[in-house]
């Protein structure tokens, strides 16, 4: 049952917003209610987190069930990129330990069920669909909400509101705040059981000529596959329902060989835009946008999960403050998502610089002459 008043609203159940959730409820007293157009246990993609991750389960209380989770560990990657052999990058020396391949349903419930025993109400199969900013400051904003369920409306009154409904920043959109967008990708995505054969505990990547592609094994006897590219070569990955997506694996060297090895059942495709960029604005005075929400990166980075749990532990912080003293709302978070966007694009560039064998390509012919100004997204930075 949905009241009509919280102090907190969260628009969106990924992993920023069921951080922001648990870090809310953990800091203060404040009612909060979290929505998700989802039903709870639908396949989320995104299953690769780097070491520190451990470091924020640890501030949102839930390093213990994360290790008794059945997550595995990721000792490297193994990458074919900008030359035909293999190269290995691995976190011998990290003293976080080694990355992470996530079971997915049982992280996302990790992070809902602690949500729930902090004290925040969470309504999934609830969408968002509109929303109207008082002017008098106190009485926040209200939204619109449909419950799947009931198929009908209802408002809720929200002093302080936080979209983390991922790169389509939902709440952000209503109140005219746009995305500045750098890319446009598409990823193809096949997921499967593993019925025979072992294969690498490495996460691997291999460049090709129309983009990129990304396996790996995960916990429960799954296997991840996907390939990275532009919209113009979607058509031929789902010829013959998908069949050509697989003969264009199998004909990569290092993804290829692997895949042979291993017998697969019951797969699944799915196609995802990726549309990485950054909000005009991440926050006001009594809002602010989360996770993918405020900015969304190309999965090579993978650092989407990261950056959710960190950007949910600051929502936490904001609040508090917020509360506390809604004078000195001195949040530097909008600084920090410029700065983490200018870090990521860099990277980014760098990456795809390397590779170089298909220097006609559209694919990195359009990356490597990528010019972004910098300037403008760190001139601030001190
Ligand atoms: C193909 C692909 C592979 C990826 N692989 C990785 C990876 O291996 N590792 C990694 O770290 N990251 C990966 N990412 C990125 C990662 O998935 C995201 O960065 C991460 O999920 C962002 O978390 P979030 O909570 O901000 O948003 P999301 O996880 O997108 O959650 C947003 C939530 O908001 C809900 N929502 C949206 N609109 C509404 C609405 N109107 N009303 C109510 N609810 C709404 C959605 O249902 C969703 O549950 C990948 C992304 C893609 C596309």
């Amino acid at each position: 049952m949905i009241n009509t008043k919280y102090d907190v609203v969260i628009l969106g159940g990924g992993p920023a917003g069921l951080a922001a959730a648990i870090a809310i409820r953990t800091k203060t007293d404040a009612s909060v209610l979290l929505v998700d157009r989802q039903h709870q246990g639908e396949v989320r993609v995104g299953e690769n987190c780097p070491p520190e991750t451990v470091l924020l389960l640890k501030q949102l209380g839930v390093a213990k069930e994360f290790y008794r989770g059945g997550h595995q560990t990721c000792p490297g990657y193994a990458s074919v990129w900008g030359r035909d052999t293999p190269g290995y990058n691995d976190f011998i020396v990290n003293p976080q330990g080694p990355a992470w391949r996530l079971n997915r349903q049982a992280f996302d419930k990790m992070l809902a069920d602690r949500a729930e025993s902090c004290g925040a109400q969470i309504s999934w199969s609830t969408r968002f669909i509109d929303a109207q900013k008082h002017s008098n400051e106190a009485e926040g904003f209200t939204l619109r909400l449909v419950r799947k369920s009931e198929d009908r409306e209802c408002e809720v009154q929200a002093r302080f509101v936080i979209d983390a409904t991922g790169s389509t920043a939902c709440f952000a959109g209503k109140l005219d705040i746009n995305k500045s967008v750098d890319d446009e990708l598409f990823a193809t995505v096949r997921f499967s059981t593993l019925a025979q054969g072992r294969g690498s505990k490495q996460i691997q990547l291999e460049a090709v000529e129309h983009g990129w592609c990304y396996h790996s094994l995960l916990p429960a006897e799954k296997v991840v596959s996907m390939i990275v590219t532009e919209k113009k070569h979607l058509v031929s990955l789902r010829e013959n329902e998908f069949q050509g997506f697989d003969d264009a694996l199998q004909n990569t060297n290092l993804i290829g060989s692997s895949i042979a090895k291993l017998d697969l059942k019951e797969s699944s495709y799915h196609t995802y835009c990726i549309r990485p960029g950054m909000l005009a604005a991440a926050e006001g005075s009594n809002w602010m946008a989360i996770g993918d929400a405020v900015a969304s990166f190309d999965p090579i980075a993978a650092q989407g999960i990261y950056k959710g749990l960190s950007h949910g532990l600051q929502a936490g912080k904001k609040v508090m403050t917020w509360f506390e003293n809604r004078e000195q709302n001195n949040s530097n978070f909008s600084q920090q998502v410029k700065n983490q966007y200018g870090d990521y694009l860099r990277n980014r560039n760098h990456v795809y610089s390397l590779e170089r064998r298909w220097s006609n390509a559209h694919f990195w012919l359009n990356r490597s002459s990528n010019n972004i100004d910098y300037s403008q997204l760190i001139k601030n930075e001190s």
